[in-house]
């Protein structure tokens, strides 16, 4: 009998886990209590042990785990939707030309992405064809982001785009609605723009992200 899956995925669950056991392990038993506390490490640590992730398909067509980038002490956190294809073939967040345009946008509040800034993302692994991540994938991934979120411990959560508005408030509110208030993220404020790629495809939304920036350098500055 072959145990190698058995083995790979006790090996993982240890690694995530810790070694306590469990009698009954399921989906939503693990989505609910994936409880990553016991990592106190750095942000680099943290990278190599969860890079080789296999928890959802996405692991299966993805080409690099993109886990994010930047400043691991930033103020400022950014947190996209998930990786595209560029990101996917480099294994860093935003390097496409929505990420061209979020650098534009951060220079022009004076901001580059690796001095306090740290870029992540909802989902870790670029989705096939860019479809939206399923709401499998983005439960399996979000302790991930959780714990990148206590580790970096920002000023102010900037969330781009409405995957990850809704994500980070667990509402199923629309952009509009999510802008120009001030949420919470476990006490961080968190604040909701439109994604850089919406404003590649309507560029009539370039003076509400302009405002809402315009907020978020005041915010950062006081
Ligand atoms: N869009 C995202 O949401 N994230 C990326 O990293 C790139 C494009």
């Amino acid at each position: 009998m072959d145990y190698s899956l058995a083995k790979k995925y006790i090996t993982q669950h240890i690694e995530l886990f810790g070694d306590e056991l469990y009698g009954m392990i399921d989906d939503s038993f693990i989505s609910t209590s994936r409880n990553l506390d016991f990592f106190q490490e750095s942000l680099d640590s943290f990278k190599a042990l969860i890079e080789n992730c296999e928890l959802c398909n996405l692991s299966l067509t993805r080409n690099k785990f993109v886990f994010g980038s930047g400043d691991s002490n930033a103020d400022l956190l950014l947190i996209g939707e998930g990786p595209g294809e560029e990101e996917d073939s480099k294994g860093e967040p935003f390097v496409g030309k929505a990420g061209k345009l979020l650098d534009k946008i951060l220079k022009s509040i004076g901001y580059t992405r690796d001095d306090n800034v740290f870029i992540a993302n909802i989902i870790k692994c670029r989705p096939p064809e860019n479809r939206n991540p399923l709401p499998s994938e983005v439960e399996k991934c979000t302790p991930y982001l959780i714990k990148q979120i206590n580790l970096i411990n920002p000023k102010l959560i900037v969330a781009l785009g409405k995957v990850a508005g809704q994500t980070l408030i667990n509402k199923n509110m629309l952009i509009k609605e999510m802008r120009k208030k001030t949420h919470h993220y476990n006490n961080i404020p968190l604040v909701v723009t439109y994604h850089p790629a919406a404003l590649l495809r309507n560029p009539s939304l370039k003076i509400d992200v302009w405002e809402d920036f315009q907020y978020i350098r005041d915010f950062m500055k006081s």
